[in-house]
């Protein structure tokens, strides 16, 4: 245990990468945890492997008549504690590590928050700004139809990601039913509310954000109306995290998209930014304050910074620079491992992402409850509900992290990591 603390708290620069591998990322963390663990040899390797990877080939017919091919990915990390769960998202640039590393995580925020379901994520190669409707509805369809024997309202279970939204879900849930002969709903999350989706399944990540970053708050003795947030990422993650933030009396002072960001030291009004993105997409013209770039916008001077937007967004280079006192990542793997022992050395404490942004998959484990039982659920109990999972949660990964004397990460981890070897070893290795 000494040798991981020694590396927390960082004697030596970290060598800085050029490239991430998010999955090597993952492992970094998931070692620190498993030697904290003492977990044994083959337990390590069982939670470390994924359970399967699929590679799958999509040929689309575009709407020019010429034929392409697109790459499609689904690994099942783990599903120890139920059936897989995790989201799918759409990128020209995503990689099968990457997709790896997104299920792994999804089994921990799971182990983390209780819910019964194992950790997946699913994706596919391709840039949906490039894309019309009809070929990303082709997409969506063919990719269901070629995972029809992983997929599975009790098997494994998709959500929205980066890129795919409540219409991708209902494309999913009807492919999987005509194949299957009758309507499933289970079988996805996060579908329109007309065809049993849940309320509050929208907001639930940016809602979970905002519980967690009120709940550290509090331990650190921080004051929400006196804190200046700063929030990289304005989709569905960041922007709603904003709108809460902003309504429990926070100062949002920065906001970004991808094409860059705005600061105010005297607070953005995130209603009217909410309202003028809804109508032009992006922020470049909202003209509130200075423009920054993105880069810019993590340095800023705050008591609380939100990446919400991608993975690797604080790196060895710019860790040394954050001005903040409290990270809440929104988004999955925003800080590389060789970022964390900088951060941590500054004093500035970390809310990590397979607990912060976990109210999303919470709500998706409602929506697949309230499908499964045909009854749905007032916004109030939902809400209600979340608001006791993320609390609760959020207090045991902190005690956890007081008692190995560790980060709030590393905390999390080890909670997860345990929950699911234990689970493993009362259930035995079948043969
Ligand atoms: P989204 O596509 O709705 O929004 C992404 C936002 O980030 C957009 O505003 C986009 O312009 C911005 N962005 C993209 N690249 C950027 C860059 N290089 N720099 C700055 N901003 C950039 O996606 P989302 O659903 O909000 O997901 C954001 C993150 O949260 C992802 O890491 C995702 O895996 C994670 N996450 C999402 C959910 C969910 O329920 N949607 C749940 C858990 C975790």
């Amino acid at each position: 245990m000494t040798i991981e603390i020694e590396k927390l708290t960082y004697k030596e620069p970290a060598p800085i990468k050029d490239i991430e591998n998010p999955f090597e990322s993952m492992m970094e963390r998931f070692n620190i945890a498993a030697k904290v663990l003492n977990l044994e040899a083959g337990v390590y390797e069982y939670l470390k492997t994924p359970v399967k990877q699929v590679i799958t080939s999509i040929p689309i017919q575009m709407d020019d008549g010429r034929i392409e091919v697109f790459e499609g990915y689904r690994v099942i990390h783990n599903d120890t504690l139920g059936p897989s769960k995790g989201g799918i998202r759409y990128a020209p640039d995503v990689t099968i590590d990457e997709v790896k590393a997104l299920a792994a995580w999804m089994t921990w925020k799971c182990a983390i928050l209780n819910l019964p379901f194992g950790g997946a994520k699913g994706a596919v190669k391709c840039d949906p700004s490039k894309l019309s409707r009809v070929e990303l509805e082709k997409i969506t369809r063919r990719y269901t139809a070629n995972l029809m024997s992983v997929f599975g309202p009790d098997k494994d279970i998709p959500a929205p990601d980066m890129n795919t939204n409540e219409q991708t879900m209902a494309w999913i849930m009807d492919t999987y039913s005509m194949h299957v002969q009758r309507t499933e709903t289970a079988v996805v999350t996060g579908k329109p509310l007309i065809i049993g989706g849940s309320l509050g399944r929208k907001e639930a990540t940016g809602r979970g954000v905002m519980i967690c970053t009120l709940a550290a708050m509090e331990r650190l003795g921080m004051n929400p109306l006196n804190a200046d947030v700063v929030v990289q990422g304005f989709g569905n993650v960041g922007s709603i995290s904003a709108k809460l933030l902003y309504e429990q009396g926070c100062r949002i002072v920065g906001i970004s998209d991808v094409n860059g960001g705005w600061y105010n030291p005297n607070g953005i009004n995130i209603t009217k930014a909410l309202e003028y993105v809804a109508e032009h997409k992006t922020l470049d013209e909202f003209k509130v304050g200075e423009r920054i770039t993105n880069s810019e916008l993590l340095e800023l001077k705050c008591d609380v910074l939100v990446p919400a937007a991608k993975e690797d967004q604080i790196t060895a280079r710019n860790a040394d620079k954050l001005k903040c006192r409290l990270i809440v990542e929104g988004a999955n793997g925003p800080m590389t491992a060789d970022a964390e022992p900088i951060v941590f050395g500054r004093g500035i404490r970390t809310v990590p992402d397979i607990l912060a942004n976990a109210g999303g998959v919470t709500v998706s484990y409602f929506e697949w409850v309230q499908d499964k039982q045909g009854y749905f659920w007032s916004l109030e109990r939902v809400n209600r509900r979340l608001e006791r999972a993320m609390k609760s949660s959020f207090e045991a990964v902190w005690e956890t992290a007081i008692q190995h004397n560790t980060t709030l990460r590393i905390g999390a981890y080890i909670l997860a990591i345990d929950k699911v070897a234990k689970t493993l070893k009362l259930r035995g290795i079948y043969a």
